[in-house]
């Protein structure tokens, strides 16, 4: 478990690029996020850590060398946290390197973000058991949990190909629906399209086939955390997952935030992994000393919508929800373990979504079909507009953050992506 804490993460070390100490920024110089970068009209990706308005391009500066970000994950967490030691001691107040590092610094303003790295395999979790049960209880009010959501950790294979990067335009997605007082199916543009608020989980080091990753050792697989928004369309879905589960409803396009935060940046914001009194423990695979005194994270997540109308009145976006991966029924380290429990291999550069992080509280919920009680309660805007489900020319942001007392605050970046008819 990546829980120690030490002079990188020193609140008072301040940088040498002045836009890393606005008390604001998500990219202070204790984060240090790897992504992928490009100017404008190269065809090449390259591997770059953010450090406030700016990126250090890691192989200019002849602190990598490839620019294969999979290659780099594969190696694990000892080139990680060397490189990040390093970066630190180059990028604070005084270093002697300044002026050397100061060529490899390219403006973030100056470039366009890819996916971090080539996604492999992608699996989607269930995690968040209030999002379950708000969903659950939609269909099936008398008994909103299924008997194997408190022992399995739920989740289902997923499509990487339509993975795509902050920024993009999401196509609304033509599919087959049936509403409840049609004779039959129609073929047609969904009506109800909506986001889920996710974390995507990126394997670092992989795991042979036929070889379980034990508890204690899961972490070491992970390379760090990005925002996910896996959107869904509704009707499509309610026609097509039973009996095998979600298909063409999930796999038109999932938005995964350009920049990795890693283990180590997540070292202060460790709490304790809790079950609510009469829960059943954990079977004993998924169940560890250290997972239990530390394997859940605290992180703040939002939601945040602009319409277009929003946008061509020149408002800023609104925000629709506030959660807490906290509030998660299992931790990372038990996703990893659980996946891997018969045999299945991870690869560098798969993707494990968290599923939906819906908190306790309503007004919680990480997604229109909850916040909305699935269309029947419309939420009023702001600016006195309705939303159901998504309109064409929404844009739909994710954020996170960490923040702890005695730390410097931490966090994602947006992860944002706008709907096409
Ligand atoms: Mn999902």
């Amino acid at each position: 478990m990546t829980t120690s804490v030490d002079d990188t993460h020193d609140p008072a070390l301040s940088s040498w690029v002045e836009s890393a100490n606005d008390p604001g920024t998500d990219v202070p110089i204790q984060n240090l996020p790897f992504g992928r970068f490009r100017r404008a009209g190269e065809a090449r990706y390259r591997i770059g850590v953010a450090i406030g308005d700016q990126i250090v391009d890691l192989e200019h500066a002849r602190l990598l060398s490839t620019d294969d970000m999979n290659d780099f994950m594969r190696a694990g967490a000892p080139a990680r946290t060397a490189l990040r030691h390093s970066l630190s001691q180059r990028l604070r107040d005084g270093s002697a390197q300044q002026s050397a590092i100061q060529a490899s610094l390219v403006p973030m303003a100056a470039v366009e973000m890819g996916l971090p790295c080539r996604i492999g395999d992608y699996t989607d979790f269930y995690t968040s058991i209030h999002h379950a049960t708000n969903v659950g209880r939609q269909f099936r009010p008398e008994a909103p949990l299924l008997p194997n959501y408190k022992w399995v950790p739920i989740g289902y294979h997923g499509r990487a190909s339509s993975i795509i990067a902050s920024g993009e335009s999401i196509r609304r997605p033509r599919g087959q629906s049936k509403r409840p007082d049609d004779e039959t199916p129609h073929v047609g543009p969904s009506a109800r399209l909506d986001y889920e608020l996710e974390l995507g989980i990126v394997v670092g080091a992989p795991n042979a086939l036929g070889e379980p990753i034990p508890l204690d050792d899961a972490e070491a697989h992970i390379f760090g955390l990005a925002l996910f928004n896996d959107w869904t369309a509704r009707d499509l879905q309610v026609w097509e997952y039973q009996p095998l589960g979600p298909f063409l409803s999930k796999n038109f396009a999932s938005t995964l935030s350009p920049w990795l935060v890693t283990m180590e940046a997540l070292a202060p914001f460790r709490a304790p992994f809790r079950r609510p009194a009469g829960d059943p423990s954990p079977l004993p695979y998924l169940d560890a000393a250290a997972n239990r005194a530390a394997g859940a994270l605290d992180i703040a997540l939002e939601v945040w919508l602009q319409t277009s109308t929003m946008r061509n009145a020149g408002t800023p976006p609104q925000r629709l929800m506030q959660s807490n991966f906290r509030d998660s029924y299992w931790t990372v380290a038990q996703l990893i373990t659980h996946h891997t429990i018969n045999g299945c291999n991870l690869r560098a550069g798969d993707l494990l979504g968290s599923g939906t992080q819906s908190g306790p509280e309503p007004g919680q919920g990480g997604s229109l079909l909850e916040l909305t009680l699935g269309g029947k309660q419309p939420l009023q805007l702001a600016d006195g507009e309705m939303r159901g489900f998504l309109e064409d020319g929404d844009t739909v942001i994710l954020r996170g953050h960490c923040a702890r007392a005695g730390f410097r605050r931490v966090g994602f970046g947006d992860c944002a992506g706008t709907i096409v008819a």
